[in-house]
């Protein structure tokens, strides 16, 4: 059975109903990672992210999350500030409340419940959270003419890209 997308679920009994949901999750609820995305102007993209999963038993005779989310997140650009679409395809296998013994045999991760349930929204934002790069720069090394070239791989080693931005900026007002 299809169903729409709920906030929580109960895992066993979602085991046991073999129900199929699918949905979106708007970008707008997830304050973490909204923190990481862009933050000027949105051309629109975005806005949400396109869900569907179920909870089904796995070889141990645990509950496993399965399912896909895909996303286009707009991030800063950390060359020129402007706003960079990344698109994202994830598959969800995730185990629930395994033991470490379990997880040390197979090779996906495990999910805790709180008392059974599970909140998928919390769920879909830290998936993103690890897939998103730490620095993100358009793929177009001139999209800053005002970049020193060298200043790209120098901006991965630094602690906070943004410290040579600034630099630049104030040189140029200068
Ligand atoms: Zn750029």
């Amino acid at each position: 059975m299809r169903e729409r997308l709920r906030r929580r679920y109960q895992v066993y009994r979602e085991v046991s109903r073999k129900s199929y949901f699918e949905g979106e999750i708007p970008v707008a609820d997830l304050d973490r990672l909204a923190e990481l995305l862009y933050s000027g102007e949105s051309s629109g993209t975005g806005v949400s992210i396109q869900v569907s999963f179920e909870f089904v038993a796995n070889e141990y005779g645990l509950p496993m999350l399965a399912g896909q989310l895909s996303a286009r997140l707009e991030l800063e650009c950390q060359r020129c500030l402007g706003a960079m679409e990344l698109p994202l395809a994830l598959e969800l296998r995730l185990l629930v409340d395994a033991s470490d013994e379990i997880v040390g045999k197979s090779s996906l991760d495990t999910l805790y419940s709180d008392d059974g349930y599970i909140d998928i929204f919390d769920v879909v934002e830290d998936e993103l959270i690890l897939a998103i790069p730490l620095v993100a720069r358009h793929e177009d090394r001139t999209c800053n003419l005002h970049w020193p070239t060298a200043a790209d791989d120098a901006v991965a080693e630094a602690e906070n890209p943004f410290a040579v931005l600034r630099a630049l900026k104030t040189t140029e007002s200068n």
